[in-house]
C-alpha cells in the first residue's frame, strides 16, 4: 500500500521547490516515457528504495486575492484527511506570518504526522528557525529546497512517521477495481449498481477497520475488490466542484487498484479536470475502463454521437487509445453489467503472457519487413525479443545492436502491432529496446 506525502503552506515558501527535488529522485532513476508530461501537482519520490507520493498543495491555488486564504484553508484540510504524513512549509527569511499562524491551527488538530519544515535556511542559520517553535507543531526541520541541505534528514524522518500498520494484501488473484472521477460524475451511484443497496459484503478484510481501503464483493458472478468506497461515499464538507477534491480522494484509490473505471458525464462532455484523474492512471500504470455515464439524459443515441464521443474522448487521451468505452447509467443500471465484465477482462489482459517462441515469430518477420531507420549510416538489428516474467505491467523487451537510434516512433510502432497480434485491450504495456 502506498505512502502519500502532502506539502503545504503558504505561498512563496518554496513549496515547488521542495516538491521538484523529491520528485527528481525519482525521475533519474526511471526514464521519462515520451509523450507523458510531468505536472507540479503530483509525483513520486523514491528514497532509501521505497516509493511513495508526494503532492504539492501549492500547485492547485487559484492565484487571486479574496478567494485565495479561504482556498488554502480548504486545501490544508482536504491535505490532511488524505495524506499520511503533512509537511508544514514556511520560509525562516520571512519570519512567521498570520497565515502560517491560521495553518498552524488547522495543523494542530489532526492526529495525522505533521513535521514543521523551515525553508529557505540556505546557510544552516539555526537561530532563525527557533520563533517557530511558538506555533506549537513541534522541532522545526531546518532546510534549504533550493540547495538541497537538509532534505536527506528530512526525508529519513518522514519515512519513519509512515504508518506501521500495513494492510493485509488481499487475494492477489482478485482485481481491484477503483471508480474514479470528478464530483457528481455518478460514481456512488455505479458503486451502489454494482454492489446493491443493501451492499453484499463478502468478508471485511481481517484486522482492517472500518476505513479500509479494500472491500471484497461477489455480484453477477464476479469477484472482485472495490478500492477505496468509504473515500467516494463520504461526501466532504468542502466545495466538492474544486479541483483539488476530486484529485486528492483519486489519489489513493487509483495507486491501489488494478483497473480503474473512469467515469465521465454525458452531458458534459470531457474536460480538464476528467484529464487530470486520467493522467493519473495513465502514470500509475493502471488499467482503464471509460464509463460515459448518464446516458440515459442524451435524446440522440445513435451511434454517429456515440462516434463522435468516442472520437473526443481517444483524441484527448493519446497515445493510449486501446481501451474500452461504455455507454450506460448508473441510475437505469443500464450495461452497469458490461462494465464489471469489461473491468474483469482487462485485468485477464494484463496478466496475459506471450510466450518467447510465438512472440519472435510474429514480430521478427514484421520487423524485417519494416526496419527501424538506419541511423548516421549505421543499421539497426533487432535479432530477439521476450516479455519480461513477473512484472507489474506486461512487459516486453527487443534486443538491439545499437538501442539508442531506436527512436519513439518505431517503439511505439511495436508496442502497436503487439497490441494488434494480442489481446492487451484496456492495460498498458511496457516495450523497451535494448542491447543484445
Ligand atoms: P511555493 O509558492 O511555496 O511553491 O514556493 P516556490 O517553490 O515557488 O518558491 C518561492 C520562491 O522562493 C522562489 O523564488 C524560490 O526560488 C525561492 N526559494 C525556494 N526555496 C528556497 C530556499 O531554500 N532558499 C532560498 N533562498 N530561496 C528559496
Ligand atoms: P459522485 O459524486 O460521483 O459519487 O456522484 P453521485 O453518484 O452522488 O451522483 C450525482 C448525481 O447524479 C446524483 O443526483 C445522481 O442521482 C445523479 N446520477 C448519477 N448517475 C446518473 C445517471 O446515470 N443518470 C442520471 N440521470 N443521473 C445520474
Amino acid at each position: 500500500m502506498s505512502n502519500i506525502v502532502a506539502i503545504v503552506g503558504r505561498p512563496n515558501v518554496g513549496k515547488s521547490t521542495l516538491f521538484n527535488r523529491l520528485t527528481q529522485t525519482r525521475h533519474a532513476i526511471v526514464s521519462d516515457e515520451a509523450g507523458t508530461t510531468r505536472d507540479r501537482q503530483y509525483g513520486k519520490c523514491e528514497w532509501e528504495g521505497k516509493e511513495f507520493s508526494v503532492i504539492d498543495t501549492g500547485g492547485w491555488v487559484v492565484n487571486s486575492d479574496d478567494i485565495f486564504e479561504e482556498e488554502i484553508r480548504k486545501q490544508v484540510s482536504l491535505a490532511t484527511e488524505e495524506a499520511d504524513v503533512i509537511l508544514f512549509m514556511v520560509d525562516v527569511q520571512n519570519g512567521v506570518t498570520d497565515l502560517d499562524e491560521e495553518v498552524a491551527a488547522i495543523l494542530r488538530r489532526t492526529k495525522k504526522p505533521v513535521l514543521l519544515v523551515t525553508n529557505k535556511m540556505d546557510n544552516n542559520e539555526t537561530w532563525l528557525a527557533a520563533e517557530f517553535y511558538g506555533l506549537g507543531l513541534g522541532d522545526p526541520i531546518g532546510i534549504s529546497a533550493a540547495t538541497g541541505s537538509g532534505t536527506g534528514d528530512l526525508l529519513d524522518i518522514v519515512m519513519s512517521k509512515f504508518p506501521k500498520k500495513t494492510e493485509e494484501l488481499p487475494d492477489e488473484n482478485i482485481p481491484r477495481f477503483a471508480v474514479v472521477g470528478r464530483p457528481n460524475v455518478g460514481k456512488s451511484s455505479i458503486i451502489n449498481a454494482f454492489i446493491g443497496e443493501d451492499r453484499h459484503i463478502v468478508t471485511d478484510i481481517a484486522g482492517t477497520t472500518r476505513d479500509s481501503i479494500y472491500t471484497r464483493y461477489e455480484k453477477f458472478g464476479f469477484d472482485f475488490y472495490l478500492v477505496d468506497t468509504a473515500g467516494i461515499r463520504k461526501k466532504g464538507k468542502v466545495s466538492e466542484d474544486l479541483e483539488f477534491y476530486s484529485v486528492m480522494r483519486s489519489i489513493r484509490a487509483i495507486e491501489n487498484s488494478d483497473v480503474c473505471i473512469l467515469m465521465l458525464d454525458a452531458t458534459r462532455g470531457i474536460e480538464s479536470q476528467d484529464l487530470n484523474i486520467f493522467q493519473l492512471i495513465q502514470r500509475n500504470q493502471k488499467n482503464l475502463v471509460v464509463v460515459v455515464n448518464k446516458w440515459d439524459l442524451v435524446e440522440d443515441k445513435s451511434q454517429r454521437v456515440m462516434d463522435t464521443f468516442i472520437d473526443a474522448i481517444r483524441e484527448r487521451m493519446a497515445p493510449f487509445v486501446d481501451f474500452p468505452i461504455i455507454f450506460g447509467s448508473a441510475l437505469t443500471k443500464q450495461r452497469i453489467f458490461k462494465v464489471l465484465e469489461t473491468a474483469v477482462a482487462t485485468y485477464e489482459n494484463r496478466r496475459r503472457k506471450v510466450s518467447t517462441h510465438r512472440l519472435n515469430e510474429e514480430m521478427l518477420p514484421l520487423i524485417e519487413a519494416y526496419p527501424p531507420p538506419s541511423m548516421k549510416g549505421k543499421y539497426i538489428k533487432i535479432k530477439y525479443c521476450s516479455q519480461v516474467p513477473d512484472t507489474h505491467v506486461p512487459t516486453f523487451v527487443f534486443y538491439a545492436n545499437l538501442p539508442q537510434y531506436v527512436k519513439e516512433p518505431y517503439r511505439r510502432f511495436l508496442e502497436n502491432k503487439i497490441r494488434e497480434r494480442w489481446n492487451f485491450h484496456g492495460t498498458p504495456i511496457n516495450v523497451f529496446i535494448r542491447q543484445k
